[in-house]
Order: structure tokens, then C-alpha cells, then sequence
């Protein structure tokens, strides 16, 4: 039998079990000390975010000749779960530079888009954005109203944008507008727009539950005048682009409520076993072991299913289903996590003074954004029931 006592039938390749160990050094040195005073204060580390470029954590699905390192999806999704577990705002962006906009241009854009932009996006000089969600649409993505109606040899843009990460902050914001609304999904168009161009107007949204630190607003696009090669492959292809990118996002979200899951769980157990109650540790209670062994069980599952997607894109198997499932098992066992450390926490868990409460209200995030719960479950239902086929080739 191989692997010692029991037979390891799953490990990580050496090079991933370095790279795992980068990023949790860098998790824990660099961003850990000022973790909760950042969070407190809705401080966005744009400082951070260039180191973590620095060390190439920007650059995995990435060729080298765009500035990255090809290290791929699965060291992308490590990396970033490490990130999530100290800190989940500082997940933000792998997608918000990586898996939005610089993958969607390697994917669909030209190649004097991708040379303009992606380098600047792996390296950190730039930020990103992308902006799918409007005030009246979210689930339903072909509702939404914003036009980008050619004008000579202008796109113009009008409409506005709700709930986009990064809005305030970006320097390019990858962009889904209808270039012909009569057409419904054959209509929408994506592009890549400067966010300096006039009529381009981003307003931060402060007041949110959570992921404090990570920069969240409203677009508006005021007869926003952009050049014709800001369009992203061509006119009508905004839908099938739009999904695609949301592969890959949610793939970069799964990884965070990973490490959400992951950081709760380190809280409990360490609260566990110092915290006394009736003479003894309460990690001796078997109540407390029975959220202990949940929280585990949903820890190690979700990983799994999350990293077996992960390594499926990096095999180019299509696989929007299993993305589906890593990020409705790990959005979902992040808020079960959170929600059960607070419960080993106690009152401790309510406070400031413990992380808990920060992971509780961070947690939440990953059931809403890149698509809730629900969709994920809508997804993997209809493909299981034959409905129709979840994963696009
Ligand atoms: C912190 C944060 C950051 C975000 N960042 C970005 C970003 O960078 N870019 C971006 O474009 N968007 C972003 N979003 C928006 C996010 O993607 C949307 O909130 C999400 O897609 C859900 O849309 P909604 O909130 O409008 O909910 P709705 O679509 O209005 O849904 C409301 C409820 O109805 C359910 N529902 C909807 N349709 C169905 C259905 N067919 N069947 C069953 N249930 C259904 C939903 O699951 C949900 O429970 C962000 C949101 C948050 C909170």
C-alpha cells in the first residue's frame, strides 16, 4: 500500500504544494497584520494586490508571452484560496484582473487587445473590472438595458451598472451592453473600455454587509463615446463571451468561500481547545465535535470538488457543471463554516475581537455574486435531468 498507513489515493504535485506554501507565507506575513484593522477601516491594499503580482499569483492561466507564468487553473485556485482564507476581500482580484477581463481577452479579444491590456492586468499596474449586473437585472443577464450603439466610428454607451467590484478603483472594465437590443442574447456585445473616457462615471456603494476592503459601486455610462476596437470579438457575441467569463470567475469565487470555510474552521478549533468551560477544554464536548466533524467534512469536500474543476480546465475539458458544483459546495460550506464557528466561538464569535465575525459576513458574499446558489442548483439539476447540457465545449 502506498502513502504510509493509508493509501494516498489524492495528493498535490510538489510544485503545487510549494506554490500552496508562497501564498500561505504571503497570506499570513503580509496581509494578516493588518488584516482587521484594513477590513475595519474599508481599506482597499492596492499595495497588496501589486505584491501578489509581483510574486506572479496574477499570472497562472496566463502564457508567459502576456506577462504570466502558465502555472494554470489549479494553482490559480490554490493560491487564492490561501489569499480568501486570511483575508476574503484580497480574493478579489484573481478575478477582478485575471479570470474576468485579461482571460476574456486571451480568449475572444485581438491580439492588439490582449498585448495592450493583459500584461498590465497580470502585473498589477492596472486594475480591473467587469460589469455584467445592472439595478434591475441580475440572475437574468439577457435582461439587461444598457446599449452601446455604434455612431460613425464610436460605440456610445448608455445605461447604468450596479454591485460592479473594483468599480471605483479600475482603470479598464470589461464591459456586456447591446449593440442591437431588438435582437434580445444575439444582440449583446462585450468590450474592453478605459475607465477614463468621459462619460464614464463610477460611485462607490459603502454600505455592505461585507468583503469590507475589496471596492464594490455603480457605473453609469452617460453617452460614454468609445472607439470601435473597444468591441470584444463581434457584434452579438456578448452572451456566449458573458457565460464563458462566468466560468471562469466562479471558479476564482469558489476558491475564495474555500478558504472562508477553511479560515472558520481554523478559528473553531483553535478556540476548541483553549477555551474551558465546566473544568475541562469545550473541543471536549461532543456537541462541539459534532460541528468540528461538519465543518471538516464540508472543508474537505468542497476542496475536492472545487480543485477537480480546477484541474479540468487546466486538461481544456469543458466543464461549466463541475465549476457549478465546486462553487454552490463551497459558497455553501463557507456560510455552514462560518456559521458554526460562531456557534464554538459564542459570544467571542459576535465580537470584533475574533476573525469570526468577519468570515460570517464575508461568507455570504459567495452565495450571491458570479451567480447565487439557486443558479448553481438550477445548472446541475437541469443537466442531471436532462433538460439541458451544462457543459459548453
Ligand atoms: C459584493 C458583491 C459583488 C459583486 N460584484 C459584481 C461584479 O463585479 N460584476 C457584476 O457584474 N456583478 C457583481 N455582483 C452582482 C452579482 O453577480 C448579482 O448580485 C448576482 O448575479 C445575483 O443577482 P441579484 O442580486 O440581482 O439577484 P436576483 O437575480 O434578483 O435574484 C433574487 C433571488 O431570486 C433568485 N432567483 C433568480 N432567478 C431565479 C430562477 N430562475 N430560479 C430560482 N431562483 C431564482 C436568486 O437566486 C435570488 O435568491 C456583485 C454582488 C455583490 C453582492
Amino acid at each position: 500500500m502506498q502513502g504510509g498507513k493509508y493509501a494516498v489515493y489524492f495528493e498535490l504535485s510538489e510544485e503545487l504544494q510549494a506554490i500552496r506554501k508562497v501564498a500561505r507565507d504571503f497570506a499570513v506575513n503580509e496581509i494578516g497584520p493588518t488584516v482587521a484593522e484594513d477590513d475595519r477601516a474599508h481599506r482597499f491594499r492596492r499595495d497588496l494586490v501589486e505584491k501578489m503580482a509581483d510574486l506572479g499569483f496574477l499570472g497562472c492561466p496566463i502564457p508567459e508571452e502576456y506577462g504570466g507564468n502558465g502555472m494554470g487553473f489549479l494553482a490559480a485556485t490554490i493560491i487564492a484560496e490561501e489569499i480568501a482564507r486570511v483575508h476574503s476581500s484580497m480574493r478579489l482580484p484573481f478575478n477582478m484582473n485575471t479570470n474576468g477581463p485579461a482571460l476574456t481577452l486571451l480568449k475572444f479579444g485581438t491580439e492588439e487587445q490582449r498585448k495592450k491590456y493583459v500584461p498590465g492586468l497580470v502585473s498589477g499596474k492596472i486594475l480591473g473590472c467587469f460589469a455584467i449586473t445592472e439595478p434591475n437585472t441580475g440572475s437574468d443577464v439577457a435582461s439587461m438595458r444598457t446599449t452601446a450603439i455604434r455612431d460613425g466610428d464610436r460605440y456610445v454607451l448608455n445605461g447604468s451598472k450596479m454591485w460592479i467590484s473594483n468599480a471605483q478603483v479600475a482603470d479598464v472594465a470589461l464591459v456586456y451592453a447591446y449593440t442591437d437590443p431588438s435582437q434580445r442574447v444575439k444582440g449583446m456585445s462585450a468590450f474592453i473600455i478605459e475607465t477614463n473616457t468621459p462619460g464614464f462615471m463610477a460611485t462607490p456603494i459603502e454600505d455592505k454587509l461585507g468583503t469590507w476592503a475589496a471596492p464594490c459601486g455603480e457605473i453609469t455610462f452617460e453617452n460614454c463615446r468609445i472607439p470601435l476596437d473597444a468591441l470584444i470579438g463581434k457584434e452579438g457575441d456578448g452572451f456566449k463571451i458573458c457565460m464563458s467569463q462566468l466560468d471562469d470567475t466562479r471558479l476564482g469565487c469558489a476558491a475564495g468561500g474555500l478558504g472562508v470555510a477553511q479560515a472558520s474552521l481554523d478559528a473553531a478549533i483553535e478556540y476548541a481547545n483553549q477555551r474551558e468551560q465546566f473544568g475541562q477544554p469545550v473541543g471536549r464536548f461532543q456537541m462541539i465535535q459534532d460541528l468540528i466533524a461538519q465543518m471538516v467534512v464540508e472543508v474537505e469536500a468542497a476542496r475536492l470538488l472545487v480543485y477537480r474543476a480546477a484541474w479540468m480546465r487546466d486538461q481544456g475539458m469543458s466543464c461549466t457543471r463541475e465549476i457549478s458544483i465546486g462553487k454552490y459546495a463551497a459558497g455553501e460550506a463557507a456560510n455552514k463554516c462560518a456559521d458554526m464557528a460562531m456557534k464554538v466561538l459564542g459570544a467571542y464569535g459576535y465580537s470584533e475581537e475574533y476573525p469570526v465575525a468577519r468570515y460570517y459576513r464575508d461568507a455570504k458574499s459567495y452565495q450571491i455574486v458570479e451567480g447565487t446558489s439557486q443558479i448553481q442548483k438550477i445548472i446541475i439539476a437541469q443537466d442531471a435531468l436532462g433538460y439541458r447540457k451544462a457543459n459548453r465545449s
